[in-house]
């Protein structure tokens, strides 16, 4: 790996930033030398080795193995590329294979009480990425730096409904730039969303609910992205809402959605956490967050449906706060009540 060193004697921030994505990753063994390009020294052997492969930036690296020599300037397609061919695989899995009651039964058992990071770890190391993170833009982040420290293959993706704030659309592109993930954004389906808006308008939630537009902008597009899936980690907490979320547990058949062999196992690593827990875990770590989070948000969805939060009231008071405290679910998430789930 070439890295470049400023003149202050500190690594320029892209290079460090490399450096920790393959450090998270565990795979910053593999890189067998670090060569400094010395900012202001043209002789430094980085800029050398630099001019040799015609490139005038860094970090890039070169890979030599039994294929050759190829220089890479991307730390992501290095990784995709050439690292992760020698990492660890997960399991493999019998491709009609999806969990019976009693192994979901009996995974709910073991990983009771169990820690975010084991419950994630458990999950990737059995379904790799076949296995989707669904990041909101919002303190899930957490879940996204769990999983990038495992060094474990996952995906991620986010549901872009086209009414998330211009913050969460920043915060969610500065995600992708610190763990160097993908992050697939799934957007509605055109059609639906047009005939909606031609017959009732921009915010017609405002006057007959949320659950239509929710249905059209969120669930739609969530049931079809996770039927390409085995399993999926939500950062669904029970402190979110008492109505809704008190009996969540960590690990379930979902209630709703199926994947392509069936069943459908649903993670919810953060069940028994805190916001407290969440926000001690983002500033120990450094983990990226929202910035609406520093205006009184305390739980990100779709700019006309949040508002600010006073002190006092739930993490979910400031979601459509125009409906009855029962109502705060946008239909992603069934089967967390006490009792009496319904699909919303
Ligand atoms: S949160 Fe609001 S804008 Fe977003 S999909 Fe639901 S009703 Fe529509």
């Amino acid at each position: 790996m070439v890295k470049k060193r400023l003149a202050s004697g500190e690594p320029c921030r892209k290079c460090a930033q490399a450096e920790d994505m393959l450090r998270r990753r565990g795979l910053w063994h593999r890189i067998d030398e670090v060569v400094w390009a010395q900012e202001g020294d043209p002789d430094a052997a980085g800029w050398r080795l630099a001019a040799e492969h015609g490139i005038d930036t860094a970090p890039f690296f070169v890979v030599r193995d039994a294929a050759g020599e190829r220089v890479y300037t991307s730390a992501l397609k290095l990784t995709k590329e050439a690292l992760a061919q020698g990492a660890p695989a997960p399991p493999a899995q019998p491709a009609s294979a999806g969990p019976s009651p009693d192994d979901l039964a009996a995974a709910a058992r073991e990983l009771e009480g169990a820690r975010p990071e084991d419950i994630v770890a458990w999950a990737l190391s059995r379904y790799g990425k076949t296995c989707a993170i669904a990041f909101s833009g919002a303190e899930d982040v957490v879940l996204l730096d769990i999983a990038a420290r495992t060094g474990l293959p996952f995906s991620a993706f986010c549901l872009d409904t086209g009414r998330l704030d211009p913050e969460t659309y920043e915060h969610i592109d500065a995600v992708r730039d610190h763990y160097g993930i993908e992050i697939d954004m799934v957007l509605p389906d055109p059609e639906p969303v047009r005939e909606l808006v031609r017959r009732k308008g921009l915010f017609s939630f405002y006057r007959d609910g949320h659950e239509e537009c929710c249905n059209v902008r969120k669930v739609a597009p969530l049931e079809a992205t996770l039927s390409h899936y085995r399993a999926w980690l939500t950062g669904q907490r029970r402190d979110q809402n008492e109505a809704t979320r008190s009996a969540l547990p960590a690990v379930q058949a979902d209630p709703r959605f199926s994947g392509p062999t069936g069943p459908l196992v649903k993670l919810n690593p953060l069940a028994a956490w805190t916001a407290a827990d969440v926000w001690a875990a983002i500033h120990e770590r450094g983990i990226p967050y929202n910035p609406l989070f520093d205006r009184g948000y305390r739980s990100i969805g779709c700019a006309p449906c949040t508002r600010p939060v006073p002190p006092g009231k739930s993490d979910r008071a400031g979601r459509w706060w125009w409906e009855h405290a029962d109502d705060k679910e946008c239909g992603l998430h069934v089967g967390s009540k006490p009792s009496s789930a319904k699909p919303a």
